[in-house]
């Protein structure tokens, strides 16, 4: 999979490895912050990442960049290095922790201050955005600037010690206040936050390193060489050369790589995912968990790692389609939802052996002219698979039209069907309610047509028995957006699809009971897909309490031009 066309981060790789820039060695690391669950765009930065190490014999680093508390959980840290293992890649060694490199951050912070390289700033955040300018604005000093290093060395310490107020004081990089980058006029290096307990540290840190101070130094502690990230960071690129290079010119004995040849690591950015007809950002995704619009983070119809899980993606699907979708430097189209869905569908196909008839919408038919005992078909080459045939039996009430459109092949008054595994059947009545609506088939078999080839034209449906079948639920979902991009108008949420998930009550052959009990014997993954005939591909998640029915998800369904 990984050994597809390369990329350009790929052909960066290559170029370091011929110009022996960091002797061979290459080292990448996936950093996410444990402040929600992982959706589909973390897997491309995954795959990048840990496929680069993977084609060149390098490692990746999980590196959890935990520098702000006040959205950080255990349950996060948790739940994404479960999510990392089930895409198939492991981490190099034990998992990493920004929050390991406090202690060596702030011993920097202090030598910076001692060169003259940073302040401490007590300007207020107002004013600190305010002064700093924009784009086609210059910035301007802070008056706090030129304060004396010996007072921002003593406030600074204050700062560690838990004495100073949040919001009053920040420690900034001494850069140029006329950058033309605006990153570069003298970035913030810590913040205060002194009441937020961090979920690895706990109260023993009342100031926090902001992003760039942190993260450039901890791909450098830990040898990283090729530092990739999305497009937005663009612009810290020079900030994240900047402290790194400040570090090693450094006097005194503090080292800063641990790598041998101790070359520095680079960032390189790449376009981020973006899909249709979903969001990915972990802040809208919990607008939605926490408005109760979804059932939480594995809902099926999340785009988060656990719920495409839950929803029967197999982690080679997902792989798969970030190798076909590829790395680029530039902002790529968004990728059609449907690409998804066809990656998923055709690594099932070669995946899924379990196939089973399963009723979706019940309707139900009477064969008129069979009065013996209930009939066992067998399916060919399956022993497993057992199904009865009677008198009363249900076919989809989709797969029947009263008028037939044109193009639909299946069953209409005076128009026959095979049954799959069974016999041709005519309908010659249609039964309805007091209401209009259609309760009832009245339909004659061929006892001639068991085990043949149906007669050209005459479509293979699916069905099952009235009473000897399962009966199973089914969710079926349907986009959870139904604007492909939610995001352009307006508030995303009333982008929502309401008719995202439908709960069908299904009826299954029987031998969906053994194959689950095989399963379970014979295999490890946790999760136990199935083909439904003609339906598509559906994982179980649950067997409810009350009467050990099994609950499926719909996976994908099979192509909507199938079978017409
Ligand atoms: P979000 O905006 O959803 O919170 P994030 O970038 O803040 O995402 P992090 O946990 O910081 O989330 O991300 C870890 C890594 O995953 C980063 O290197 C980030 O660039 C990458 N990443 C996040 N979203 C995407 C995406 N949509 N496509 C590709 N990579 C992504
Ligand atoms: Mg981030
Ligand atoms: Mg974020």
């Amino acid at each position: 999979e990984t050994a597809e066309a390369g990329n350009f981060v790929e052909d960066i790789v290559v170029r370091d490895i011929e110009s022996g820039t960091y002797a061979g060695r290459v080292r990448t690391r996936f950093p996410p912050e444990p402040n929600g669950f992982l959706h589909i765009g973390h897997v491309k930065s995954i795959c990048l990442n840990f496929g680069i190490a993977q084609k060149f014999g390098g490692r990746c680093n999980l590196r959890f960049d935990d520098t702000n508390p006040e959205s950080e959980k255990q349950v996060f840290i948790d739940s994404i290095q479960e999510d990392v293992r089930w895409l198939g890649f492991q981490w190099d060694g034990p998992e990493h922790y920004a929050s390991d490199y406090f202690a060596q951050l702030y011993e920097w912070a202090e030598a910076f201050i001692e060169q003259g390289w940073a302040y401490v700033d007590e300007l207020s955040a107002e004013e600190i955005s305010e002064f700093r300018g924009s784009l086609t604005r210059p910035g301007k000093d802070s008056p706090f600037r030129d304060r004396p290093k010996e007072e921002s060395l003593e406030i600074f310490r204050r700062m560690r010690a838990g004495d100073m107020a949040q919001g009053s004081a920040v420690l900034r990089a001494k850069i140029d206040m006329g950058h033309p980058n605006v990153i570069m006029r003298d970035p913030i290096m810590y913040r205060i936050l002194p009441n937020t307990p961090h979920p690895r540290t706990g109260k023993e840190w009342p100031i926090y390193p902001s992003y760039d101070w942190a993260h450039g130094l901890s791909d450098a502690i830990e040898g990283v060489t090729h530092s990739v990230c999305t497009l937005e960071f663009n612009m810290h690129n020079e900030l994240y050369d900047w402290f790194n290079e400040q570090v090693l010119r450094l006097p005194g004995s503090l080292p800063l790589c641990q790598s041998p040849d101790s070359a520095l690591p680079r960032q390189h950015e790449f376009a981020r995912l973006e899909m249709t007809n979903i969001v990915v950002s972990k802040r809208k995704l919990k607008r939605l968990v926490e408005g109760g619009l979804v059932d939480g983070w594995d809902d099926p119809r999340m785009p988060t790692i656990c719920g495409m899980r839950r929803r029967g993606y197999p982690p080679a699907a997902l792989r798969k389609l970030c190798a076909l979708i590829g790395v680029t430097k530039v902002p790529t189209s968004v990728i059609e939802f449907s690409l998804l869905e066809n990656v998923v569908r055709d690594v099932l196909q070669e995946q899924v052996a379990a196939k089973a008839l399963c009723v979706l919408h019940p309707l139900r038919v009477t064969i008129t002219n069979w009065d013996g005992e209930d009939q066992l078909l067998e399916v060919p080459g399956d022993e497993l698979r057992k199904m009865h045939f009677g008198r009363e039996i249900l076919l989809d009430a989709e797969d029947f039209q009263q008028e037939p459109e044109p193009g639909f092949k299946r069953l209409a008054p005076g128009r026959q069907v095979k049954l799959r595994y069974g016999y041709v059947i005519k309908c010659d009545e249609v039964v309805r309610g007091e209401d209009g609506e259609i309760t009832e088939l009245l339909c004659s078999y061929d006892p001639e047509s068991l085990g043949k080839r149906p007669p050209k034209k005459v479509a293979v449906v699916h069905w099952a028995h009235a009473e000897l079948s399962t009966p199973v639920t089914v969710r079926m979902y349907d986009k959870l957006f139904a604007e492909p991009r939610p995001e352009e108008a307006g508030d995303f949420l009333e982008a929502l699809n309401p008719d995202s998930c439908e709960v069908l009550s299904a009826r299954c052959e029987p031998s969906i009971t053994s194959m689950w009990q095989k399963y379970q014997e014979e295999s490890d993954d946790p999760i136990f897909r199935v083909q439904f005939e003609r339906c598509g591909f559906f994982a179980l998640d649950k067997v409810t309490e009350e009467n050990s029915e099994l609950v499926f998800n719909c996976t994908v369904a099979q192509r909507s031009d199938f079978g017409k």
